[in-house]
């Protein structure tokens, strides 16, 4: 299948769960992961309708930036304070914020830019030791030592990876831990807190993801097929 047909596909699913969840498909922002896909793959799924892409790794946004068409990039893997600087002007979104001490950074960089970045707190409810993220238990405080020191930072919302389930109902129960935590903290009156974003939901437990609460899905294989990982840029 074309690119173009299997975002169509994709967009079917996330209507039809988005609709079991009694909400519009629109209300769920599908956003097409292109890590190690290139630049003419990702321009085929812009020409098909895409309007936000996630990249993973600093490398390859600085490597595709100049060759993809208009579109809106969003940070979504784990980032690195020192690289922070040469995408701050780049991306509408970092997903992965989960130190104090990447925000701040995150902080300083938009202010030498003259911009505040809109950012979700990436929480790992499953607690796995091979993902980034904190626990649901020191949401809250990093919230606040956010909202506390980084002026050019605002805080729309938290993100999640799921563990990988065989049985993506599985991915379930994290996915509504989380979605309890953005109703809480989204209540938080503050001029740079503003939650918009839930961002949960991958290829293989997507539907579930929407149907737990989720508003934005991050979705790669099923949009461009397998990944190379020989291929691997940068
Ligand atoms: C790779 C990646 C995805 C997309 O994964 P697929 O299973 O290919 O849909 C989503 N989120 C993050 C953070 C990723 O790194």
């Amino acid at each position: 299948m074309s690119i173009g047909e299997n975002i169509k596909h994709v967009t079917a699913r996330r209507n039809a769960a988005a609709e079991r969840s009694g909400r519009a498909g629109d209300d769920v922002l599908l956003v097409a992961v292109t890590k190690l896909h290139s630049a003419e793959e990702i321009n085929e799924a812009i020409d098909c309708g895409i309007t936000d892409i996630g990249e993973n790794k600093v490398q390859e946004i600085m490597d595709k930036y100049d060759h993809v068409k208009p579109v809106r990039w969003h940070l979504i893997g784990h980032l690195q304070t020192n690289k922070v600087k040469y995408i701050i002007d780049k991306v509408c979104m970092i997903h992965s914020v989960d130190s104090l001490h990447l925000a701040q950074e995150i902080n300083k960089r938009a202010e030498q830019h003259g911009l505040t970045m809109d950012i979700l707190i990436q929480v790992n409810s499953a607690m796995e030791e091979s993902k980034f993220g904190i626990t649901t238990g020191q949401t809250g405080e990093l919230i606040r030592q956010i909202l506390d020191t980084c002026p050019h930072v605002r805080i729309r919302g938290l993100m999640c990876i799921a563990p990988f389930e065989e049985n993506p109902e599985d991915a379930r129960v994290y996915f509504a831990e989380v979605k309890k935590l953005y109703d809480e903290y989204g209540r938080i009156e503050h001029e740079r807190l503003d939650f918009k974003y839930l961002s949960m939901g991958m290829s293989n437990d997507f539907e579930v993801a929407i149907e737990a609460g989720s508003n934005l899905i991050r979705v790669g294989t099923l949009i461009f097929g397998a990944r190379d990982y020989s291929k691997k840029m940068g």
